[in-house]
């Protein structure tokens, strides 16, 4: 494989060499054969939602009803209540839920090893989980995860840079799980790490170089529906994931969860993301007069390119394990799309 890599490295800087420039090479743009992305099967239109806040069921400080309806009001299409070890049946709040708008069961399943903070939420769930404890750290997170598929839930792992309590070691042990938070709108998850500590886009990176399936989720966190709405405080509207899916039901909007049919966001919209054999378009919803910046990473962590423009675009030539998209707007938000793998090495 290295050879065969080596050889084509080379057939690459000779191509170069015997083009003169601005000309295109025979056959078109350099392409190792072969090499293309796996294309998502997707139809259906984005839903946004959020997979993860909180209300006086656990600590937050608002009723499931105004916290619900407060989603509802600023657009969302649906919403996971998620309190500490606390379901709320979405019956129970069923006159909420009309064409726009959908509740779907869910619970942070709360435990810890050695002090250590274990969260991982557990969506579309049929009842209450009982939060599992286990021997060691790495298998504390696997049983609260296999907890939560026992009953045909969708699990997904959280702020693991909360209280420092795990990182890409752990992660990487951990087996069926397709989420992870990579954005968190408490402010004290430490999404960015630091003192050499990791950011979580670095551990997504690294999960991913790994060749773990893994894609990243942002949510809000939201205990705070009341009062001021300042930084210092768990608001909701910060962190959201818009979901491309066939139909608004919870079934539909877990499958492709799970298939990574999604972006992540802090506030940049997408119109489209675009997947063909050897291309990847990001198509971005304008806002006012902001501009946008893209940047494509590949394995490693790797920078692939950047882009300014709209739509951006990636054209691929060889082998760089897979590709994701980060847009940044002029005031900083961002998105993140779920990585293209390159299939056909
Ligand atoms: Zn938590
Ligand atoms: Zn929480």
């Amino acid at each position: 494989m290295n050879r065969l890599r080596a050889f084509l490295a080379l057939a690459v800087v000779f191509a170069g060499c015997y083009t003169h420039p601005g000309a295109t090479p025979a056959g078109g743009p350099a392409q190792t054969e072969g090499v293309r992305f796996e294309v998502p099967d997707w139809s259906g239109r984005w839903y946004k939602g959020n997979t993860h806040t909180h209300t006086t069921e656990s600590d937050g400080d608002s009723s499931p009803e105004y916290v619900a309806r407060w989603y509802k009001d600023h657009g969302y299409d649906f919403l996971v209540l998620s309190d500490h070890n606390v379901y709320t049946d979405p019956a129970s709040l069923s006159h909420l839920a009309d064409s726009t708008f959908l509740l779907i069961a869910g619970e942070e399943l709360t435990s810890s090893y050695e002090g250590a903070p274990v969260h991982v939420n557990g969506l579309n769930i049929p009842h209450v989980l009982a939060a599992e404890r286990a021997s060691s750290l790495v298998e504390t997170i696997q049983a609260n995860v296999d907890a939560v598929r026992n009953v045909d839930g969708v699990p997904h792992i959280n702020h693991p840079n909360f209280q420092w309590a795990f990182s890409v070691e752990e992660l990487r042990q951990i087996e069926n799980d397709r989420l992870l938070e990579i954005w968190n709108g408490h402010p004290t998850v430490h999404n960015a790490g630091g003192g050499g500590t990791p950011s979580l886009i670095e551990v997504w990176d690294m999960l991913l170089t790994g060749g773990k399936r893994i894609y990243g989720i942002a949510v809000d966190d939201a205990h705070h529906f009341q009062g001021e709405f300042t930084a210092d405080r768990a608001n909701p509207g910060r962190g959201w994931i818009a979901v491309r899916s066939r139909e608004r039901t919870a079934d539909a909007l877990m499958e492709a969860l799970e298939a990574g049919y999604f972006y992540a966001s802090t506030g940049v919209s997408l119109d489209d993301v675009v997947v063909t054999a050897n291309r990847l378009e990001i198509h971005i919803e304008p806002d006012r007069d902001f501009r946008y910046h893209t940047l494509f990473y590949g394995s490693g962590g790797r920078l692939l390119g950047e882009s300014g423009a709209n739509p951006a675009t990636y054209e691929l030539t060889r082998d760089v394990g897979y590709v994701r998209a980060e847009v940044t707007s002029s005031r900083s938000d961002r998105a993140w799309t779920q990585p293209v793998f390159v299939v056909g090495r």
